[in-house]
């Protein structure tokens, strides 16, 4: 596994390993990150993981500082898993004229202006830039993303048709820990009695996917989930492909993030069509 310090350490790898496969992270790995790895590598091509904590993604008040950084144990990982190269760039190396008045790629507001974009302005601004720099120096054949952040990935295919970039998007389904909890470098913040009231929000939100569309049980839950201890911020359903609100026999998901104290969780589940 070849560890790929700075811009030039890439481009010399890029040249004998001409269509790899990127998974982007930010690093604190865990086996849903290692699930992405593995689907890359299905393509039979080479597979780079880039790891690098965005500035630019998160907003003033939120955990860029406290962001868990465990390189060590992120190569550790990766070793065994079969990753032909690791890419770690710096924070310069990325954005060289540092981040203010910075050319940013901003995606349409019909996908950014609900869901976590209320609560996160800025966001995927931030994650729309540093994936089409990551895209335009590794220039990967395909890039794996999870469907854990999945308005994300619709960010990021959506960036992609827009720009006409030359990679294919794959989707990897939600890893989950026994209990139904989405792996997530932030359930690392919770406390014991946290985590264990955690594996809730995946419950009600396939509760809800089971059942018929229907206000009162979205309202049921939202109070389930503050009596349990949880802040809810959106629990909604909407047209998987465009965030819009449901109409037709559009395929539909259910989104919804919640704090546990200072832990932001989300998740989403499809509604499987009758
Ligand atoms: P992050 O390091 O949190 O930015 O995540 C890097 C990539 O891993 C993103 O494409 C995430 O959607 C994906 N990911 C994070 N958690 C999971 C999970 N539990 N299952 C599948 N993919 C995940």
């Amino acid at each position: 596994m070849e560890l790929l310090p700075d811009i030039d350490a890439l481009a010399r790898w890029r040249r004998d390993n001409p269509a790899p496969v990127l998974v982007p992270t930010m690093g604190n790995l865990h086996e849903g990150h290692l699930s992405l790895v593995r689907r890359g590598q299905e393509t039979g091509q080479p597979v780079i993981v880039s790891i690098f904590v965005n500035p630019l993604q998160f907003g003033p008040a939120e955990d860029f500082s406290s962001y868990p950084r465990t390189l060590e144990q992120d190569l550790a990982r990766l070793r065994p898993a079969g990753v032909a190269a690791v890419f770690i760039p710096s924070e310069q190396a990325l954005y060289p004229c540092g981040r203010e008045a910075l050319t940013t790629v901003v995606p349409p507001a019909a996908l950014t202006s609900r869901l976590c974009g209320l609560g996160r302005p800025g966001h995927f601004t931030g994650v729309a830039t540093v994936v089409a720099k990551l895209l335009s120096l590794v220039q990967p054949g395909a890039a794996v993303f999870g469907e854990k952040d999945f308005q994300q990935l619709l960010v990021i295919r959506r960036m992609v048709q827009d720009l006409n970039l030359p990679v294919e998007i794959i989707a990897v389904p939600t890893l989950r820990e026994p209990d139904g909890l989405a792996m997530s470098s932030r359930n690392g913040y919770l406390d014991a009695g946290q985590r264990k009231l955690a594996p809730l929000l995946y419950q009600v939100l396939c509760e809800l996917a089971a059942a018929s569309p229907n206000e009162a049980d979205r309202h049921g839950v939202w109070s389930r989930l503050e009596a349990a201890g949880f802040q809810p911020e959106y629990l909604e359903l909407f047209d998987a492909a465009t965030l819009q609100p449901p109409q037709g026999k559009a395929s539909l998901r259910w989104f919804a993030a919640a704090r546990l104290g200072r832990t932001r969780l989300i998740d989403n589940v499809p509604v499987n069509p009758r």
